[in-house]
């Protein structure tokens, strides 16, 4: 088994140890902008880098996001990890040290452990260092050691909640309020982490290797469903600044996870099959499908799905101009096969809304008896001829998909939106009432929120009567 290690980042080195020590064949392409292929899927991923064919089973992405902090009144400020402690501690200094957490976004915890580092690496040497943050960040056991420590040293803590910051002649006028005490600091320096950008270098080795980002271009950060180090491709990792605190863990993880999934493992997803003699390799599926699991095969004249890649969201399926894709093994879904338009068919995307749909139905009284559930891999899935073809059978659709930022299949849920609003507008175009499809966005933890969206899309289309448990 082969890995790629791809990025320029101190902890290249410990990743290679690790992983030749379990008999993992390494290969290390530091400068991203010199891989000029990337192709395949886990468990054969085939790379060209400085004219070297590499093939690996499985990528670690080091590369790490800039994060660079924003002037602040016109005066710049030095991002956190722009410098080693030592040198921080190495220049002679006229003010204190600040560093500035929470400021530019909520710091993660990579960077408090790193402030705190090098603010008690300063204290230590009789400097002033003050540590400014929103958050008391004590979760875990180090962060709390690290608090007392850098607090014994002398550095001062402010915990504040109001903050302002101006700047003349060159120095930085800080003052800080924690609702009980006002702070006034002086300085010519400020540290902090940055902003919510990841900077040019790593959107282009999120592009290299096909992987879909969040906002500000973050691959892993705030999508709960990748933690620690997993990205939209399966088989392709991203080691941040957080999942480094924990290096050994992590290359533990990940070896375990490429492993099984290079293994063909599938935990039950469906996954997407292609009609050749329909498909028109128009590819509209290969740039739609967030996993990178659509690969044109020239020789069939036809897209192939990469099996091992393929999350199963259904997105393709319900893009493909010519209904070439279906999915193996999705759920079997019984319609009633006869017009009954009193009834309301609720698509609920698994990895949310399906979850909250059978609390949310005994919320509703007896408007529960008139609608059907349909379970639905991702939001991504429906379309608006699958809206159509249900209306055929019910008075009213709904679909029911993840909130903003939650979609595992990244913008599943959005294109649902989408597809629905297109069919609304379409019926209306038609003289229909357009009010019979909707959707409302859910996660799995609001069978409230979804039973009362429910109910008012049934009763407002005069479907049945409220109940007045649920109107309450
Ligand atoms: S979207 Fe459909 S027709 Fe187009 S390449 Fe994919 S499978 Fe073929
Ligand atoms: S089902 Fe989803 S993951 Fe699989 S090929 Fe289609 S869009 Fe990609």
């Amino acid at each position: 088994m082969n890995l790629l290690i791809a990025g320029k980042s101190d902890i290249n080195r410990a990743a290679r140890e690790f992983f030749e020590s379990r008999g993992v064949g390494v290969k290390t392409a530091e400068d991203i902008s010199g891989i000029t292929k990337f192709e395949g899927e886990v468990g054969d991923f085939r790379a060209a880098a400085g004219g070297e064919e590499i093939e690996a089973a499985f990528v670690l992405l080091t590369e790490l996001p800039a994060c660079e902090p924003e002037p602040i009144d016109g005066g710049a400020v030095e991002g956190l990890f722009a410098r080693s402690p030592e040198e921080m501690t190495s220049r002679s200094r006229e003010y204190p040290d600040v560093f500035l957490l929470d400021y530019f976004r909520e710091s993660p915890a990579h960077a408090a452990i790193r402030a705190l580092g090098a603010a008690g690496a300063l204290a230590a040497k009789k400097r002033r260092a003050y540590y400014l943050s929103r958050f008391a960040r004590t979760a875990d056991y180090e962060s709390e050691t690290l608090y007392s420590e850098t607090r014994n040293a002398g550095a001062v803590f402010v915990k504040y909640d109001e903050l302002k910051i101006t700047r003349a002649g060159g120095v930085f006028k800080i003052a800080a309020s924690d609702g009980a005490l006002e702070y006034e600091i002086s300085t010519d320096h400020i540290y902090s982490d940055g902003a919510r950008d990841v900077g040019g270098r790593f959107r282009a080795a999120a592009r290299v290797f096909g992987l879909r980002a969040g906002k500000g271009g973050f691959l892993v950060e705030d999508r709960h469903f990748l933690e620690p180090v997993r990205t939209s491709r399966r088989g392709v990792y991203h080691i941040g600044r957080d999942a480094a605190l924990r290096a050994g863990e992590t290359f533990a993880f990940i070896l375990r996870d490429a492993k099984r999934d290079a293994a063909g493992f599938r935990d039950g997803r469906a996954r997407a099959e292609i009609d050749g003699n329909k498909c028109v390799l128009c590819r509209t599926c290969e740039r739609a499908c967030p996993h990178a699991a659509m690969t044109p095969d020239t020789a069939a004249r036809a897209m192939k799905n990469m099996v091992s890649a393929c999350e199963g969201c259904g997105i393709c399926v319900s893009l493909c101009p010519c209904s070439a894709i279906a999915l193996a093994g999705e759920r079997d879904y019984e319609s009633p096969g006869r017009a009954c338009g009193h009834r309301t068919l609720i698509m609920c995307c698994e990895n949310g809304a399906n979850e909250a749909i059978g609390e949310a139905l005994s919320f509703m009284g007896a408007l529960a008896a008139d609608v059907d559930i349909r379970a639905v891999p991702c939001g991504g899935r429906i379309s608006a001829g699958e809206l159509g073809r249900a209306l055929e059978n019910y008075g009213g659709v709904m679909a029911a998909v993840c909130p903003d930022g939650a979609c595992a299949h990244f913008d599943g849920n959005k294109r649902a939106c989408l597809q629905a609003g297109q069919m609304a507008d379409a019926l209306k175009l038609a003289g229909l009432s357009g009010m019979d499809v909707a959707t409302v966005q859910v996660s799995h933890a609001m069978p409230r929120a979804l039973a009362d969206a429910v109910v008012d899309f049934m009763t407002r289309h005069g479907r049945s009567e409220p109940d007045l448990e649920t109107a309450s």
